[in-house]
């Protein structure tokens, strides 16, 4: 019983290592990326509010999101976005679509608010870690939630196993989504702060099964950064630069390496803990 599980386990691992990584850097496979947009319907995400003017992330990444599908489409990339609308939209729906059409990479669109940064602003991206207890509680949590949606066979040893192989997935995935951060974060330096690349827990990356990033792209309170996803001409040129990180990122061009900051030395975003499985 026991060989029998390791022999699983052994199996399991070499399809989920050897799979997502190959398949998605083979030039000669069609490449399909699925952006998603942030928030959206009563999830209005931050909110900026100066005199009359209410501004609201879920519109910022919306637009964002749209200009980055047009960029990737014209490099000849296959694009789906979670939400083209103001509509609410789980988390897990959104990694779920994602899995399900198997995209290659996934990209979740947001905008940061906090006081600190209000003068200097700027761009971080984001990739998942799992590699603390509370995100192995939040796997489990996260894999019983779909057990339970998808009415498969939850006894323990099923489940065991899915935790086991979202595991492996999620660890296959560690690498590659660091390139395509790193790449992001060097497309945009000198051009807007680079905050650069930072690992934390986020429920929307740790649905996915394949390499993920978070990218928040500015901050709602700083009117730089508003400005500049705002308006057409310097939003495009960001959506230009994301899409030139997919492009490194697919031909594995190696980027100038970077640092991955841990939760350990940035403050936790407030954002983080979020009632109702949202972000
Ligand atoms: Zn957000």
């Amino acid at each position: 019983m026991v060989r029998n599980l390791i022999f699983t386990v052994f199996l399991l691992f070499f399809s989920v290592v050897s799979a997502p990584i190959s398949d998605a850097r083979d030039p000669s496979k069609k490449f399909l990326v699925v952006i998603d947009p942030g928030h959206g319907g009563s999830d209005t995400g931050a909110v900026y509010e100066g005199g009359k003017t209410r501004l609201t992330e879920k519109h910022f990444t919306l637009l964002l999101a749209r200009d980055l599908a047009r960029e990737l489409i014209i490099r000849g990339h296959n694009v789906i976005l979670t939400r083209n609308d103001d509509r609410d939209l789980l988390l897990s729906d959104r990694t779920a679509l994602a899995n399900k059409v198997k995209a290659d990479i996934f990209i979740s669109i947001h905008l940061n608010s906090s006081e600190e940064a209000i003068k200097t602003g700027g761009m971080e991206t984001f990739i998942l870690n799992h590699a603390t207890d509370e995100t192995s509680r939040r796997l489990a949590d996260l894999e019983n939630a779909v057990l339970k949606d998808s009415q498969a066979n939850s006894d323990t040893g099923s489940s065991n196993v899915s935790l086991i192989m979202k595991d492996l997935i999620l660890d296959a995935n560690l690498e590659p989504s660091k390139d395509l951060a790193c790449s992001v974060q060097s497309r945009i330096r000198g051009k807007i702060n680079d905050r650069g690349v930072k690992q934390a827990l986020f429920y929307v990356l740790l649905g996915a099964d394949m390499p993920s990033i978070l990218i928040e792209s500015g901050f709602m309170n700083s009117k730089e950064d508003r400005d500049r996803i705002l308006y057409t001409r310097s939003r495009l040129a960001m959506a230009a630069d994301i899409a030139g990180a997919v492009d490194d990122f697919r031909q594995n061009k190696a980027r100038v390496p970077c640092m991955v900051q841990s939760e350990k030395h940035f403050q936790r975003k407030a954002e983080l803990p979020r009632p109702k499985n949202r972000i």
